[in-house]
């Protein structure tokens, strides 16, 4: 059975994937016959306990963690809102982050008057600003947040120099704890490597075809964190409330099946990708690709065409048979001005012309083909609307 929609090309994949069957089939016994409460301590709520014990040994082990240091949560917006936080009441200090970061940070950041550092014109952190942030804060950082690709422009960033700025402006005995938001980057890199320089890490299950809100927040050992939530103690006192057992197994087996098929994935929708970008310069005159510089998650394929207006090309590509997205998703899918442009340093005009294609791991040939004869017609009537 396919996981892709049949009648739509699904360019769609950062927003959210659709949930492989596997998945399913691990979820439906937790859903059914296995549906105890894992804080109980009969038979029923053992065998939730075992399960979860399991899902988070896997987790762990795709991870590059400690099991004990999975502390699951509702999903990655939760995961980010703790890390930066440090629970309730927050940690003291100034929590600092890049100006790319998923809003599910950002805010959080801005809410606790924290500093905000600057990114290139290809989304990766600037380093410099990041050093002289952490000087100017005297020792008094609460948490350093940069993520490891970005969600609107797939940009990874390499987090061995920021680990290593971070260690450096750290007081001595008072080690910054570096965060860095995972979401996008889990459905395509080795986060073992990836992500071993951060003490906290923070995952989300629907973006690698598993179940929608569920997700994780790593915390490495030694690093100090309050719970967020206050309750029954779940999580070992981290993360109160029933968890779904159902979700959190689901989110296992997405994260399992994403890591055994990762190299063969990786290098197919790279290729794609490419084949994608190449068409759509060659089939659209004014077609600019964002990110050329650095390396890029495999399937986000960041454009932007130039005299034309986002809403009105989503609408002409959408009826045409195409979903793709101008950026981030936002709660109402309105949409707003990119953030994550403007800190690239994009005009605002070209900004306007932005699409983020986001291709996922069951992508073809013929769909990349069949979205190539789509585009070029859309984009010159969009274009002929802003005349
Ligand atoms: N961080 C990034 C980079 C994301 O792309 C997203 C979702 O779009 C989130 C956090 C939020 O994750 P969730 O949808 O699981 O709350």
């Amino acid at each position: 059975m396919s996981t892709r929609p049949d009648e739509v090309i699904y360019f769609d994949n950062a927003a959210t994937t659709p949930v492989r069957p596997v998945v399913m089939s691990a979820m439906e016994p937790f859903l059914t016959s296995t549906f105890g409460n894992p804080s109980g301590g009969h038979v029923v709520a053992r065998a939730a306990v075992r399960a979860m014990d399991a899902a988070r040994e896997v987790i762990a082990g795709i991870v590059g963690c400690a099991p004990g240091d999975v502390v699951f949560t509702s999903g990655g917006t939760e995961a980010d809102n703790h890390a930066i936080t440090g629970g309730m009441p927050p940690r003291l200090g100034v929590p600092v982050c890049t100006a790319a970061e998923h809003h599910a940070v950002l805010d959080v950041v801005e809410a606790l008057d924290g500093r905000v550092v600057a990114v290139d014109d290809q989304c990766r952190v600037d380093l410099d600003s990041l050093k002289s942030t952490l000087a100017d804060l005297e020792g008094t950082t609460s948490v350093v947040s940069v993520m490891l690709a970005n969600n609107e422009v797939g940009t990874i960033n390499d987090l061995d120099p920021v680990a290593d700025l971070v260690e450096e402006y750290s007081p001595v005995g008072r080690p910054v704890p570096l965060h860095t938001d995972a979401v996008q980057a889990a459905a395509w890199l080795d986060l073992r490597t990836a992500a071993a320089p951060a003490g906290m890490i923070s995952i989300s299950a629907h973006k690698v075809g598993g179940p929608k809100g569920v997700g994780a927040l790593i915390v490495r050992k030694g690093i100090p964190i309050r719970p967020m939530i206050l309750g029954g103690g779940q999580e070992r006192g981290r993360r109160s409330g029933t968890p779904s057992v159902a979700s959190i197994v689901g989110f296992a087996a997405a994260l399992q099946a994403t890591d055994d098929e990762r190299i063969s994935v990786h290098e197919k929708v790279s290729g794609l990708r490419a084949r994608f970008a190449e068409g759509l310069m060659a089939q659209v005159p004014g077609t600019r690709v964002t990110v050329t510089e650095t390396a890029t998650l495999p399937g986000t394929c960041h454009v932007v065409f130039e005299d034309a207006d986002s809403e009105s090309l989503l609408l002409l590509f959408e009826s045409a048979g195409l979903v793709a997205s101008a950026g981030s998703s936002c709660s109402s899918g309105a949409s707003e001005p990119s953030h994550v442009l403007a800190a690239m340093g994009m005009d605002e005009g070209l900004a306007g012309g932005a699409v983020r294609f986001s291709l996922g791991r069951d992508v073809d040939g013929p769909e990349v083909d069949r979205a190539l004869t789509i585009i070029p017609a859309a984009v010159e009537r969009a274009r002929e609307f802003r005349l």
